[in-house]
């Protein structure tokens, strides 16, 4: 494997694990080389080592075959970095994974403060995330615990890790004496391996069995683990056996977590489970007008013409978090050039922000992935066959085509195998009908366009 090539698997592993955990595992492993299938990397601690085999193995090598490396298997090697010679450079973390690097939302700082941007005050509701919103609110208005554990669910960026921090400020605010514990299922199971390293496995159980709230942010990231899985399951049920609460976050349902042990899914799955949903219009256009208010009251003399604002909302419509990066980088650029932010000034500056929320969804798409879930055949979606278990995926495939793509019902009516406009209107029209009553249709259309969205 070349050097160019393994900065192609870096690249990719960067967008597959997320920058935390690539600065502190990827980034510092050393290729070293490729022989019979075997590729070698240097790493800088033996707990490195095992906490890289153990979790990012998998992934690496499959990113390696992706890149067309001919990789049976990995091999770490032991081999710290010379002493002084490039600590500058090395994440502080590598050479000394329990270091100080932490983010903080550590364990070991019960009372390090929450993200203090993330507060309800600042967290926009909409109808997209009302429900969630409202959820959150009771949970940390506290009294009786009436659903536990709280479930909240979504995309990426649309406000998950937000809420969970507003509960701990909230929670902080009100009863002062609670300990909230928040913290990232990664962070969960470092500290769960650590622990099984220490043989400090008593202490692990202690501090997680002695909070009155645990939030574990982004918990499919556990799928799979066993040991962490297992350990999860006991701190979970004596939790909500002493009745504390619990929050949880994940990317998506309960019931779709691949590698999710059954036990651990029908027991999140019996208190609140609520989903954010993919922001709307006038979503996207309230957050806007919170951010622009928060820069004005900050620096002030922000002059943006009219009709910028609804422009964002209206073509920036992946998640939240890259509409917050698009008014950021505005308001950096407004103060750079000093002058009236026009909608031309504005395309200019995010014109790569907009080109790629052009990216639309095509019916290929749509018939692939309807297909898929169904489980039945691409050749039945737009073939002749009446039965009900083809002929109701294909009307979904036909709602999710008008919903999700600008094309006319005529034109959706060739794409699927040459059918009239009037069909597509009604098979349209009927899952209109029955998402009303049937929530589990409601939920396979809703996973569909989230996967096809993403
Ligand atoms: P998730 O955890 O679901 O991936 P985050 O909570 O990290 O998403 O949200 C991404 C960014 O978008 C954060 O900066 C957050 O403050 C912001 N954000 C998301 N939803 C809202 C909202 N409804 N109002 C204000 N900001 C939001
Ligand atoms: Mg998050």
């Amino acid at each position: 494997m070349t050097e160019e090539t393994w900065g192609r698997v870096r690249a990719a592993l960067l967008k597959r694990v997320g920058r935390s955990s690539y600065n502190r595992w990827i980034e510092p492993l050393q290729f070293r080389e490729m022989r019979d299938g075997v590729a070698r990397f240097a790493v800088p601690t033996s707990f490195f080592r095992d906490w890289v085999s153990r979790n990012f193995a998998d992934q690496i090598r499959q990113q390696m075959i992706v890149a067309g490396v001919d990789v049976v298997r990995l091999e770490f090697t032991v081999d710290p970095p010379p002493p002084a010679a490039n600590l500058a450079e090395q994440p502080p973390v590598a050479a000394c994974p329990a270091g100080a690097a932490r983010p903080p939302e550590d364990a070991d700082h019960p009372g390090a403060a929450p993200d203090a941007r993330y507060t309800f005050d600042t967290f926009v509701v909409g109808k997209p995330n009302e429900l969630a919103h409202a959820a959150a609110r009771r949970v940390a208005e506290g009294g009786p615990v009436t659903f536990n554990p709280l479930f909240l669910y979504g995309g990426v960026g649309l406000g998950k890790t937000h809420l969970m921090h507003a509960i701990a400020h909230e929670i902080r605010e009100r009863r002062p004496g609670d300990r909230v514990l928040y913290l990232s299922a990664e962070r969960f199971m470092y500290r769960f391996v650590q622990a099984l390293r220490d043989k400090q496995i008593m202490s692990f159980k202690e501090l997680f069995r002695s909070v009155d709230v645990l939030m574990v942010d982004d918990v499919q990231f556990i799928a799979g683990k066993d040991s962490t899985q297992e350990e999860f399951f006991h701190t979970f049920n004596a939790l909500v056996d002493q009745n504390k609460q619990i929050v949880i976050s994940a990317d998506c349902a309960p019931g779709e977590i691949k590698g999710l042990e059954e036990r651990i899914r029908s027991r999140l799955q019996c208190g609140l489970v609520v989903d954010l949903h993919p922001t709307d219009y006038e979503l996207r256009l309230g957050i806007l007008q919170s951010k622009v208010e928060m820069f004005r009251a900050q620096s002030g003399g922000l002059k943006i013409a009219p009709g910028v604002i609804e422009f964002m909302a209206l073509r920036i419509t992946s998640n939240v978090r890259v509409l917050e990066g698009a008014i950021q980088r505005l308001f950096a650029f407004a103060s750079l050039v000093g002058r009236e932010i026009t909608l031309d000034l504005t395309q200019d500056c995010l014109a790569d922000i907009l080109r790629q929320s052009d990216r639309k969804v095509t019916i290929d798409e749509i018939l692939r992935k309807v297909a898929e879930h169904y489980n039945i055949r691409l050749s039945d979606m737009v073939g002749p066959k009446r039965t009900r278990t083809i002929a109701r995926p294909r009307q979904v495939a036909m709602y999710l085509a008008k919903q999700l793509t600008p094309r006319s019902l005529p034109e959706i009516g060739r794409r699927f195998g040459g059918r009239d406009h009037t069909t597509i209107l009604h098979g349209v029209k009927k899952i209109e009908e029955l998402m009303a009553t049937d929530s589990q249709l409601a939920d396979d259309i809703a996973l569909l366009r989230r996967a096809l969205e993403a």
